[in-house]
């Protein structure tokens, strides 16, 4: 077995133990990147040659005791929408073509400070709009399991690094389900933790009182390990709670089996029309299964489902066009070469620096806030968000943890929906209302549907990220998902 494909926590371990070097683990994860990068385009910028440097260093100054250093060693990857000091960032947007942050964000802080090692930055959807990772004004990341198709988005980049064993973890953002539905389509792991769980500060925002940043990798133990390092109150986010992080390998390891757990199906996501016959199939096969390990498995509705599409584009695309205003070609970034006077400056560069997607949620957003239409559009998304997350609590009430497929379908061609914004929207209908309830979610890979992966999400009270960890590994390892690596 080559370095790179094992999970984070062997590796980790390895790494502990004096077994291997940080700069041969560093070195084969750039190996790997160099085999694959050119089919897989998941990297928009890259630090080869500092990563080993640092490596190098490390070795020679290996700790005695690791107990904050917990992930020493360790090669990762972190999308483009998180600052780096000194590391171009770009949100996958020409508007911040050559921005160069001066500080780092606090989830990359954190990673430092556990002793990660960062190779690179992966290419995401402009601005963390989209599904698919085609709308980077860069370059369309391929799914590592059939590269004609896409990777989910908008974190495909992080996912598709994962599951091509570029690196053993990649942080995301997740504002609709951009963690999740990559890591499904892709086949690994990807939690989206409560709102106000992990610090913001560092991340370039779309939508503020939807967006959260969370690991993406290819067992539940490393996502597990990951959320423990970056978890945690930081002043610096007045949103960021002061809820005490608990140890979430020892909430994971608490019971061998689910006995004592009771999940709730939502009716509405298993009942869905779209969904696709492969997907529902390896769905129930993981219902079974947490049914063999002494779940209880119970029915629940979330009756305003139908809803969440349109309360969602509604306040993300109105959080977004308040947000994006402050991209004016002054501050950041890309400025037209000639302007006219200052408005034409600040309209040439936004018109030459957005791309159509993010240029359609701004006007979308400016639209439903607008005098005339605020009660009729966003004052109604609101209400119709407080009646969504009302269903969540509801349900949650019945059981533990909810079950449910992240993505009604496997992933799907490059281009596919190139046409048809509405088409890709409504490919979100089960991740974009746990983001409106503001609850944490866990995708976990379960199986196949045809030759592409599958996964579920558990979804929970808030909070409760321990559990929905203990439940994940327990399924991925009865299922035999566990560290699944992309055959290429
Ligand atoms: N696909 C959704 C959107 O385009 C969600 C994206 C996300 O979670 N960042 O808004």
């Amino acid at each position: 077995m080559e370095l790179f494909e094992l999970s984070l926590c062997e590796v980790r371990d390895l790494l502990r133990k004096g077994e291997v070097s940080a700069e041969a683990v560093t070195r084969s994860c750039l190996n790997r990147i160099n085999a694959t990068e050119p089919s897989v385009k998941a990297l928009l910028g890259r630090r080869d040659e500092a990563a080993l440097k640092q490596a190098r260093a490390m070795d020679a100054a290996r700790p005695a005791d690791f107990s904050d250093k917990p992930l020493w060693g360790v090669p990762v990857t972190v999308k483009d929408v998180l600052t780096v000091k000194g590391m171009p960032t770009t949100a996958a947007s020409k508007i911040l073509e050559g921005f160069v942050p001066p500080y780092d964000a606090h989830v990359v802080e954190k990673l430092e400070q556990a002793g990660a090692i960062i190779l690179g930055k992966n290419n995401m959807d402009e601005f963390a709009m989209g599904s698919t990772t085609e709308h980077s004004a860069y370059a369309a990341t391929t799914n590592p399991w059939d590269v004609e198709r896409v990777p989910g988005g908008s974190s495909g980049g992080s996912a598709a690094s994962v599951a091509a064993c570029q690196c053993f973890a990649s942080l995301g953002s997740d504002t609709g389900g951009s963690i999740r539905q990559p890591a499904s389509l892709c086949g690994c792991v990807g939690i989206k933790p409560t709102y106000g769980r992990v610090s913001r500060y560092g991340l370039l925002a779309y939508a503020s009182s939807f967006d959260q940043v969370g690991p993406m990798t290819r067992t539940v133990e490393d996502a597990a390990a990951m959320l423990q390092v970056i978890a945690g109150h930081d002043r610096r986010d007045s949103t960021c709670s002061p809820v005490a992080v608990p140890d979430y390998n020892a909430a994971m390891t608490a019971q061998a089996d689910l006995k004592g757990l009771k999940l709730g199906l939502p009716r509405e996501f298993f009942g869905h029309e779209g969904l696709d016959a492969g997907v529902a199939a390896a769905c129930q096969k993981a219902v079974d299964a947490a049914r063999e390990l002494g779940a209880e498995i119970v029915e629940v509705s979330l009756p305003h489902t139908e809803y969440s599409i349109a309360s969602y584009y509604i306040l993300a695309a109105a959080e977004a066009s308040s947000n994006l205003a402050r991209y004016d070609g002054v501050r950041y970034g890309h400025r037209t070469a000639a302007p006219k006077n200052l408005e034409d400056m600040y309209t040439s560069s936004r018109t030459e620096g957005f791309g159509p997607e993010v240029q359609r949620r701004i006007l979308l957003g400016s639209y439903v806030l607008s005098a005339g239409y605020y009660d009729a559009y966003y004052r109604k998304a609101a209400q119709v968000r407080r009646l969504i997350r009302q269903d969540y609590l509801d349900a949650l009430r019945q059981c533990d943890m909810l079950v449910a497929p992240v993505s009604p379908v496997p992933a799907w061609k490059i281009g596919e929906m190139g046409g048809d914004p509405l088409q890709m929207y409504f490919m979100d209908i089960f991740t974009l209302s746990l983001n409106l309830a503001g609850l944490p979610g866990l995708s976990v890979p379960v199986g196949m549907s045809g030759s592409l992966p599958v996964g579920i999400q558990l979804m929970g009270r808030a909070f409760d990220e321990g559990r929905l960890f203990l439940a994940g590994d327990k399924l991925t390892r009865v299922l035999g998902t566990h560290n699944q690596r992309a055959p290429m």
